[in-house]
């Protein structure tokens, strides 16, 4: 196992979450590594401060930072989707705002979720990496994998295959994934994989595309006819990009 798949997957160790066999594979290679060593240590140390964090007043630089940057939005001060995205969450709320504190605590909650949902999302990539059995459904045909979807899950998820784009549609899953069973498609490039989470989008979603680069591996994720996707690949950040816009255009068509 490399580093970076054990990263994603220490949370999981110490929640005591994962199967026997990529249990026993992670602790062997911590056993092994001082840097996934170190790392779980800090995990140890640090999961009980940040959960409090969630739960607690946010810190008032914190707060002003967010403030500003509503403040800026408009001039386009704004700049890294993190903070984009916390500005259009308060907007969101702007009827809020005026009560104070407490908008912006509201904000900075979905801002942590939304991290550990990202975290969340490439650590189920990671898992279905290692496991042989990953693909429930083995099948590249939208008009199979559809219908095959349907009793398993609450929703009807948007099936593309990009074969003729160069992105092959391999097969699909259902994962249990951010507290909730989503959509899970297969892609590949050049043995790269690509995996695409799909769900409804609940209100915590903002309308507008989101990159983020997590232990190595390429997020993007948006929002499209009251569907949230979730594309993670370690295929470089500009084919992912490419992959997500056709993915988008033809999910509409
Ligand atoms: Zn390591």
């Amino acid at each position: 196992m490399k580093c970076e798949e054990v990263r994603e997957l220490l949370e999981a160790l110490h929640d005591n979450e994962l199967v026997p066999e990529t249990r026993a594979a992670v602790v062997e290679h911590v056993q092994g590594c001082s840097g996934c060593a170190r790392a779980l240590r800090d995990l140890e140390v640090l999961r009980p401060v940040i959960a409090k964090a969630g739960r607690f007043v946010t810190p008032a630089e914190l707060r002003a930072r967010i403030i500003r940057t509503l403040r800026h939005r408009d001039a386009g001060f704004a700049r890294g989707w993190r903070w984009r995205t916390l500005s259009a969450l308060v907007a969101s709320h702007a009827a809020m705002i005026i009560g104070g504190g407490l908008i912006v605590y509201v904000a900075t909650s979905d801002y942590l979720r939304h991290g550990s949902a990202t975290r969340e999302v490439v650590a189920a990539h990671v898992r279905s990496l290692l496991d042989e059995r990953r693909l429930a459904l083995t099948s590249g045909d939208q008009h199979t994998v559809r219908p095959w979807f349907a009793g398993k899950l609450d929703f009807s998820p948007e099936v593309v295959n990009l074969e003729q784009d160069g992105f092959p549609l391999l097969g699909a899953r259902v994962d249990y994934v951010d507290g909730r069973y989503q959509a899970a498609l297969e892609y590949t490039r050049r043995n790269h994989k690509i995996t695409v989470f799909e769900a409804p989008a609940d209100e915590t979603w903002v309308n507008a595309t989101r990159r983020s680069v997590h232990n190595g591996y390429n997020v993007i994720q948006w929002v499209s006819g009251g569907l949230s996707y979730q594309a993670i690949s370690d295929l470089n950040g500009s084919e992912l990009g490419h992959f997500a816009a056709l993915l988008r255009r033809k999910s509409k068509e």
